[in-house]
């Protein structure tokens, strides 16, 4: 079949048509829109870079970060593996389109069953441990310090694929190469899975995206990285969260209840007195416990903007009791995250994830997540919030 630029133009702006359509006023829908009226999104080059990894629809312009490869190749003496057949072909349905908050994402453009194979995750097949010293590198380079956190955008695209042949492990590294799987967004309800195949004799394998469930028209695919069952990540993030509230201490600890139907709103606590502490100079943290105090004990606010997106992890009701009863000596010191506060453990424990760059958003985008339940930390499992904090991830 042949196939030129132009051809790929109409189909492509034809998918954007549709899918600014299916989202309309939400952000993915108003991205779509706009990138559909900017003459100069989609170019040859794009076209290109879709051509050599064979995505049926022109790459935009902007998403033009990596290079294209059909197939992985390998680096740091490893062989690729031939096993498990040719290139996975990209399912002809998809499409790079921007999804923010997420930059760009993989979009459905036709309905998918469940099990349907999507495509291969290609990249660099490198060893583990030297990816490591080059991960560490670089946060030198950029940082001074080689501390694991915050993550880096370099290290975000790298996809385990097996022990490898010195037991150090090897990686599928997409940063700098890989096709359009590298663009699949992390959900907590995720839609695909990344599955191995054909593992060669070096004992590393394939990486094949598969769709856990139907996929309709206009959705974005998704993949849940599970970075909090990662114990260094997860450990990590709860040293980030004991920082984050040691931080707010005397802030937190100078909150104190609303005068009986006080409407002034958080930022607007130093005039009213309801609160001791300034809070519109506080962290965004201690802002969402100071108003979910008034809004549980005073009335509701005038928002002037949307609720932040922590004020999920705190139960109003549970943190006003808290402050009510210990009148502002509740908020101890905590040298560890089991040390933090009940009521406010779940909110500090959000800020540590994005302290340590792995934030999940995904409730904010509705072709990501249509039901809205964000964990806040991409790959915490949802029910830990009922379980509480004594339940380990397994
Ligand atoms: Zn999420």
């Amino acid at each position: 079949m042949t196939d030129n630029f132009p051809a790929a133009l109409e189909r492509t702006h034809k998918a954007l048509d549709f899918l600014a359509e299916h989202w309309q006023e939400a952000e993915v829908g108003v991205a779509m829109k706009r990138l559909r009226e900017d003459a100069s999104a989609l170019e040859e080059d794009g076209f290109a870079w879709s051509k050599e990894v064979g995505l049926n629809y022109v790459l935009p312009k902007e998403a033009l970060c990596c290079k294209p490869i059909k197939e992985s190749k390998a680096r740091d003496g490893l062989r690729a593996t031939t096993a498990g057949g040719p290139a996975a072909l990209t399912h002809p349905g998809l499409c790079v389109a921007p999804a923010p908050p997420c930059g760009f994402g993989v979009f459905a453009t036709c309905q998918i069953k469940k099990g349907e194979r999507l495509g291969e995750y290609t990249g660099e097949i490198r060893s583990y441990d030297v990816w490591c010293d080059e991960i560490k590198a670089r946060k030198v380079a950029a940082r001074g310090s080689d501390a694991a956190s915050p993550f880096i955008w370099e290290e975000l695209y790298c996809a385990w694929s097996g022990n490898g042949p010195r037991g150090a492990g090897v990686v599928i590294d997409a940063y700098a190469f890989g096709n359009a799987m590298r663009f699949i967004n992390c959900s907590c309800s995720p839609s695909c899975t990344f599955k191995s195949f054909g593992t060669g004799s070096e004992d590393h394998s394939r990486l094949e995206v598969l769709a856990t469930r139907d996929i309709a028209a206009g959705e974005q695919l998704s993949v849940d990285y599970g970075w909090y069952h990662d114990p260094a990540t997860l450990e990590d993030i709860r040293n980030e969260a004991v920082k984050a509230y040691a931080a707010d201490l005397a802030d937190l600890q100078a909150l104190v209840l609303p005068a009986a139907g006080q409407t002034e709103t958080a930022s607007s606590s130093k005039s009213s007195g309801y609160a001791a502490a300034e809070t519109a100079s506080s962290s965004e943290a201690v802002q969402v416990v100071a108003e979910a105090i008034l809004e549980a004990r005073g009335r509701p606010p005038l928002r002037e903007a949307p609720p932040s997106f922590l004020c999920r992890f705190l139960d109003r009701e549970k943190v006003a009791r808290f402050v009510e009863v210990n009148e502002g000596a509740g908020f101890t010191k905590a040298s560890t995250y089991v040390d933090i506060p009940d009521p406010v453990w779940h909110l500090y424990e959000v800020v540590g994830g994005l302290r340590v760059g792995v934030p999940c958003r995904c409730g904010l985008d509705p072709s990501l997540n249509k039901a809205g339940r964000c964990a806040g930390i991409i790959g915490r499992p949802l029910q830990i919030h009922h379980l509480g904090r004594g339940s380990e991830p397994d």
